[in-house]
Formats: structure tokens, sequence, C-alpha cells
């Protein structure tokens, strides 16, 4: 177990609060939304290009914290790989291997000999790796694979409780926590039109650094799990699809996890604005001319999108004080410590996600952490990421993207078939954690709300599709 070192800012201004506050992220759950209804298609295009979709990584690295027996033995456990033969010519080994031998013949194996640099907060795959795969993100989809029990267990475990500054319990908790306070938002009340410049969130003893720390892991769980949720395996009939049960046993409960993954979806999309020049100047090769141009265009389309957003998250307020650098530190190793127990996965698929999208959340670190803002000058710094990252990237902010997409599909499902039934339905309960500042401009954007909708969507899909199952099972058991 690792010491806590709180060198962080332990009261910050508010604006810093404003980014990561669980009360204030879920005033802006609306904004999020209006901004990934903007992003999500164009991040979902792009990454069925051959640039984005082909990912290669060691996926049989040995564990290197226990002998990991929990080895899942279903069959969407599976990963399906590639040969090279049907990757683009000049990503392939005998390609890279001549490349990295320099005229005098000796080997440039950057990341051979050490998992990271400095500036990585996570281990990065290397393309180079001969024990590396390549597969084919569209052909191994994120879902439900069977995977639980002791090894699943042990994995969120380790990283929450080894790996997380021991935060679980006052985190993750419906009650109030010790000192909330008032603070004034004044300064970002224009991001915000629908709430008020005055709003309760947390401020407790915990250093900012860390709470982000805890919410993007936490964000990065509740993003998978919405993942397993909405392509569920029927294994009665067979039929992939939503299970409401495991919505309302994972998602319903917990409102600060889902607006975690909020949180986790709005670094990526600051990062992705950071480096927004470098994006757009960086060379998708593939060597199919056509097509590179395309993805050219796509990633251009979307970085200017993406930038045209409100700024929602800004890093500048993290490690900013003289003593973060220890903090920084401690950050960074933890991170890559949550990749590297990524390898002790004992779910193929499984480890496939979690290593990329661990991946992407580092590189987005790294680009916000370890970088100026006149680096990203493609003209200084053509090599500053891998192709690796910048595939990690972009499908870890798409996996996050299409969780909101979920949540907010359900939302709109709700309401459907409210109408449609025209049940009556009772009024969203008012908020938990402030009541005293709910109002009804914002009280239907609270979670607490959303809890009760998607209860009554729920109960009321269950009782829509439930004599249609009943036929299809009888159809089943016929034949
Ligand atoms: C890296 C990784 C990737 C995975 N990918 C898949 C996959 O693609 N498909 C699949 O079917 N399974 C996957 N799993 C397994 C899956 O995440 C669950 O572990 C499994 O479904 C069992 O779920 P559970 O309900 O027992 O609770 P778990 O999800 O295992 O959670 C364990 C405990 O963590 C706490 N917790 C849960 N969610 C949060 C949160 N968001 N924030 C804070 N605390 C939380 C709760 O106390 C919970 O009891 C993956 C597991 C890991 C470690």
């Amino acid at each position: 177990m690792a010491t806590d070192t709180s060198h962080g800012t332990k009261r910050r201004n508010s604006a810093s609060i404003e980014s990561e506050g669980a009360v204030s992220i879920k005033d802006s759950e609306h904004l999020f939304q209006e901004i990934n209804d903007r992003l999500s298609v164009r991040l979902h295009d792009l990454v069925q290009t051959d640039f984005f979709k082909y990912y290669k990584l060691n996926l049989f690295k040995e564990c290197p914290f226990w002998i990991e027996n929990g080895q899942c033995v279903n069959e969407a456990c599976a990963v399906e790989t590639i040969d090279e033969s049907n990757v683009p010519e000049m990503w392939r080994s005998n390609v890279l291997g001549a490349l990295q031998t320099s005229a005098s013949g000796s080997l440039f194996q950057p990341f051979k000999s050490c998992e990271f640099r400095e500036q990585d907060f996570c281990v990065v795959e290397d393309e180079n790796d001969r024990d590396g795969t390549y597969v084919d993100l569209l052909d191994n989809p994120e879902r439900f694979t069977g995977y639980a029990g002791p090894s699943a267990g042990r994995i969120w475990k380790s990283i929450y409780e080894e790996n997380c500054f021991n935060m679980v319990d006052r985190m993750d908790s419906k009650s109030n926590l010790p000192g909330m306070t008032l603070v004034n938002l004044d300064k970002y009340a224009a991001l915000r039109p629908n709430i008020q410049d005055q709003i309760e969130i947390e401020v407790d003893d915990t250093c900012f650094e860390k709470r982000v720390y805890y919410r993007l892991i936490s964000g990065l769980h509740s993003s998978i799990s919405i993942h397993i949720c909405n392509e569920y395996l029927n294994q009665t009939t067979g039929v992939w699809g939503p299970n409401y049960d495991c919505f309302n046993k994972r998602i319903v409960p917990y409102p600060e996890r889902l607006q975690n993954t909020y949180f986790g979806y709005v670094v990526l999309l600051r990062a992705i604005s950071k480096m927004s020049d470098y994006l757009k100047n960086y060379e998708f090769c593939t060597g199919h001319t056509e097509q590179d141009a395309q993805v050219k265009s796509m990633v251009t389309d979307l970085v200017n999108t993406a930038t045209s957003c409100p700024g929602t998250f800004d890093e500048k307020l993290m490690f900013s004080s003289p003593n973060s650098r220890i903090l920084k530190e401690e950050f960074k190793e933890r991170f890559r410590n949550v990749s590297r127990i990524m390898d002790c996965v004992g779910c193929d698929k499984c480890r496939l996600w979690g290593k990329l999208q661990v991946s992407g959340l580092g590189t987005a670190l790294k680009v916000l952490f370890s970088y100026d803002d006149e680096f990203f000058n493609p003209k200084v710094n053509p090599n500053l990421l891998t192709r690796t990252e910048i595939v990690a990237l972009f499908n870890a902010f798409n996996r996050f993207s299409e969780s909101l997409k979920i949540v907010k599909e359900f939302r709109e499902l709700y309401k459907r078939v409210n109408v449609n039934s025209q049940k009556s339905v009772p009024p969203p309960p008012q908020p938990v954690s402030s009541p005293k500042l709910a109002t009804s401009a914002n009280a239907s954007q609270d979670p607490s709300s959303d809890n009760q909708f998607v209860i009554n969507l729920i109960l009321s899909l269950r009782d829509m599709i439930s004599p249609y199952i009943k036929r299809l099972s009888g159809l089943f058991s016929v034949s």
C-alpha cells in the first residue's frame, strides 16, 4: 500500500472545483450531452477507419503483481486477432523492424529497455513489439463477456485500494461529506446558463488532484458497466441487447459514478482540444492516399467541433502549487500501475479494452500535464505521440461518448414510453445533496430524478416487452 502524500492543494479556488466537484458536474450534465450530440457521430465514423480500428498490443504480458489463474472460459472473452498481412504494409513488423535499423546497423528501440518515458502516465504499447498482435477493434466490441467473480473483483479492488490514495470510502458515498461548503462560481456562470451562481460542492480534506484521479478510474469503471449492460447476452435466448436489470443494479443507484463518467469525458475532450493543431497536421498514414486524406479531414472536422465547444476542464489548475511536484510523480506512478494491473485481467476481451482505455486516459493526462501548449507545434515536435497513443485516445473517447449517448437514449426512451403508455409518473424527487438550492430549472437535471425515470423506464419497458418475451420463448421451446 502506497503512502498518502498530500502535497496538492487542499482548498482550491472555485474554478478548479467547478471542473471536478460532484455537484457542478451534475449540474453541467445537459451541457456535456449537448457537446456529445455534436461529437458522437463524428467520433463513431472516425473509429471505423483503418487508421483507428487497428490496434497493436501485447495481450499476453505476465501479470506483474500476482499469479493470475482466473482465466475467463467464456467464448465472449475471446479476442479475434488479425494476421499482419491484413494491416497496412507500413505497420507490419518487417517494415517497422527495417525502419528501426539505423545505417550503422544498431537497433533503435526506444521503448524496449523501459516500458515508459518520463512524460508517460501509463505503460505505452509498443508497436514494434514482436510479441504484440494486431486486433481489429470493430471485430471485438466491448460488451458483456461474463467475466466476474474473484478475478474481476481483485482487479477493481487493487486499483481502488492500492492505487487510489485510499479514497474509496470518502468518495463513493451518497451521503453529504463532512466539510461541505458554499463556493461562489460566478466566473463560470456563462458556461452554465441554467444554474445558480452559487452551488453547494464538496470540499473536504482530500486534495483536488487525488479526487481527479479517483473520478477518472471510477468514470472508466461506470463506462465499462454501461457498455456491459447495454450489450448484454441473454443466455436463455442467445440474443444481445440492453439488460435493464443490469442498469438497475449497476448504474441507477449510483449517480456519483455516472458523474465520474462525464468527468472522464471532459478530460478526454480537453486533451483533444489542447492538441488540436498537432492533430490537424498529423500524418494519418496507412499508405492509401485517398483514405488518409479522408481521415485527416474527419479528424480536422472533429477537432474543430471539439475546440468550438465551451471549455469544461482547466488542467492549468492542477499540479500548480510549488509543492505539487511530488504529487504529480505519485499520480503518474499510480496511473502507470493501473496500466500494469490491466495485464492481470483474466479475460482477453476485457483486457484489450481495459488496456486501450487506460492507455487513452494516460495519453490524455500526458497531453494535459507533461507538455505546455507550445510543444504541440507539429513542425517542431512531429513525433510527440505514437500512433498507438492516438488510436487509444480517440477510441477511449469514443467509448465514453457512447456511454453518454446510451444514458441519453434511455432518458428519451423513458419519455416516449411514458407518453405512449400515459402512465402517471411520480414527480422527480428533490435532489438529495443540496435540497435548499434546487430550482425547477435544474431539478430535471438531477441524477436522483434520473434515478426515478430510469427506474420507471425499466418498469415500463418490462411491462411492455414481457408479453413478447413470453411469446418468443414459447416459439423457441416449440421448435
Ligand atoms: C479492466 C476491466 C475490464 C472489464 N471489461 C469487461 C467487459 O468488457 N465485459 C464484461 O462483461 N466484464 C468486464 N469486466 C468485468 C466487470 O467490470 C465486472 O467486474 C463484472 O461484471 C462483475 O461486476 P460486479 O457487479 O460484481 O461489480 P464490479 O463492476 O466488479 O465492481 C466491484 C466493486 O467496485 C465498486 N464499484 C463499481 N462500480 C464503481 C464505480 N463506477 N466507481 C466506484 N466504485 C465502483 C462497487 O463497490 C463494486 O461492488 C471488466 C473488468 C475489468 C477489471
